[in-house]
């Protein structure tokens, strides 16, 4: 059985990947001359650095990312990190010494001490969320029934709300609240749009210091978070190196220009330069809009379907500084990725990103030392650093090439502010707009992390009205980034063994 693949981002090299140790035939076909989307590397002058995500989660032993990996036979080195968050009253570091799991309400409790009641709270429904998402598909004992269902009954209430709402149930300070929501931000989602109860699930306190423990007496009980070692790059690397190990074949500078559709059925793709590849399976990635509208043709769709790939938003993008530094960023900043917010009113941000105003860093940005877990990024002596904040993908008024140079210094600017010294270091820069990661993922419209999780629209599931016909990806996906990407990539082939893989004898 042969199997086509459109991309070669992490989801489609996923696909490629489990579908190649079921023993198909599978072809990747992608456009750029390398692999990997957004997680290929950047490079100048000696530096490299990460353009797609940063810090991972779910890819320690037990969690879902590594479950996928490891279907694929790929173990990767995890360096265990944290992140700090600066907002403009206050800042969340993880103390010198290990004070505990709970170290961040009690801070809290200290710098908003009328809030007392609501951080209490709050943790119980965080504690309440994780528990279920942890035991309440499968509770083993009776006691974890019990819990499980006392958990349930105290998060009911809160099911219908959306963030700002929940937030107003726990929190009267805004700048409180904006500690929680401040990371909605990253998904271009509006906290009236975004579904209350997943907060906590944006908001994992592992994130906030890597000495928390993730398992208790043996039993796993927190996920962490952490940089791949010898950085993203490598995981889709190593799935390319499966997928060549199995007989598949990973096809650089190859468009996929139409899906060959016979009698409701994929049958195979064109390629740009004319080439026709036939197969048993087609599997789309990438853009949703672009795949369905350009690759695909509308006539081949339900109208249901249709509404939803019509629908559907697609996130805003970001504005990046990669630069390339002669000193050690780590001095002033304890973590290598930390977020500083610029505005409580996290609401108003998302509108203003929607019309097409670039906030020029006021409203937030973030530094990240990828050289920190992967030295061998810069060379000796050296560090890389990447600055960015999320941007819209057209501006209302200008246009980003003519205003680059300029943003670019307006975020170095305030870096610095943090990074004392930093701009007398710089060795080398290399701009992003949202111009660029419209190339890099070969979309219309950039959408830096797929789609903007809006609790009333749908994305394209991954089963199409085509017969044959699949589509995975940051587009696919409610739960969005690495995580998401791979186990829609896994749901798909898992579907496609039991339905149209030839029985195994
Ligand atoms: C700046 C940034 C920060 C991020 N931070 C995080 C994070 O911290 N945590 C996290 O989990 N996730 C993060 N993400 C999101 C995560 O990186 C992406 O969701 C994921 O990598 C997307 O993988 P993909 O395979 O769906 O798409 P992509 O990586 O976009 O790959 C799609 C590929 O398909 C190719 N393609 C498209 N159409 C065609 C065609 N017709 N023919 C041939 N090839 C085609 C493209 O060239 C591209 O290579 C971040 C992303 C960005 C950009």
């Amino acid at each position: 059985m042969k199997a086509v693949i459109v991309g070669s981002g992490v989801s489609g090299l996923t696909c490629a990947a489990l579908l190649a140790l079921e023993g198909w035939d599978v072809t990747v076909c992608e456009r750029a001359d390398h692999i990997g989307g957004v997680t290929a590397l950047a490079e100048k002058d000696g530096f490299r650095w990460e353009q797609g995500p940063l810090l991972l989660g779910d890819l320690f032993p037990g969690e879902d990312a590594a479950r996928v990996l490891a279907k694929a036979g790929i173990h990767l080195e995890i360096v265990r990190e944290d992140r700090g968050i600066v907002l403009p009253d206050y800042e969340m570091w993880a103390p010198a010494e290990y004070q505990g799991p709970d170290w961040r309400r009690e801070r809290l409790k200290t710098l908003f001490p009328q809030e007392k009641k609501g951080i209490d709270r709050y943790y119980r429904f965080y504690d309440d969320m994780l528990l279920l998402s942890r035991l309440g598909a499968s509770p083993k004992s009776w006691i974890d029934r019990i819990r499980v269902a006392l958990a349930y009954v105290r998060i009911k209430p809160l099911m219908p709300l959306n963030a700002q709402e929940l937030m107003n149930r726990f929190f009267r300070d805004t700048k409180l609240q904006a500690l929680y929501l401040g990371i909605l931000a990253d998904f271009c989602v509006a906290p009236s749009e975004f579904s209350g109860i997943m907060v906590p699930f944006v908001n994992i306190e592992t994130a906030f210091d890597k000495r928390i423990p993730l398992t208790e007496n043996g039993r796993k009980i927190r996920n962490g978070f952490g940089y791949i070692r010898g950085s993203v790059h490598r995981m889709v690397t190593e799935l390319a190196r499966v997928i060549s190990e199995h007989g598949g074949t990973v096809r650089c500078s190859s468009l996929v220009d139409t899906v060959r559709i016979e009698n409701g059925k994929a049958v195979g793709v064109r390629l740009g330069s004319g080439e026709e590849l036939d197969a048993d399976v087609v599997i789309g990635s990438g853009g949703g809009k672009e795949f369905f509208r350009e690759r695909v043709g509308y006539a081949h769709l339900t109208p249901e379907y249709q509404a939803i790939v019509e629908n559907f938003r697609p996130m805003e993008s970001v504005f990046m500084v990669h630069l390339g530094v002669d000193f050690d960023p780590l001095r002033y900043q304890p973590s290598a990725l930390c977020y500083y917010y610029g505005t409580y009113d996290i609401e108003a941000a998302i509108r203003n990103l929607r019309q097409g105003v670039y906030h020029h860093g006021s409203e937030g940005f973030l530094i990240y030392v990828p050289s920190q877990a992967n030295p061998e990024l810069a060379p000796e002596g050296h560090h890389c650093i990447t600055i960015y904040t999320v941007a819209p993908d057209t501006l209302k008024e200008g246009d980003w090439e003519s205003i680059k140079e300029t943003c670019a210094d307006e975020l170095i600017a305030l870096a610095e502010r943090r990074l004392p010294g930093l701009s007398e270091h710089i060795k080398t820069r290399l701009i992003r707009t949202p111009l660029d990661y419209r190339e890099i993922a070969f979309l219309r419209h950039s959408a830096f992390g797929g789609t903007v999780p809006d609790r009333n629209l749908r994305n394209p599931p991954h089963r199409t009205p085509v017969d044959n016909l699949f589509f995975v990806g940051a587009q696919s996906e409610t739960r969005g980034g690495i995580t998401g990407c791979l186990i829609g990539a896994e749901e798909t082939v898992e579907w496609i063994r039991q339905n149209l893989s030839p029985r195994r004898k």
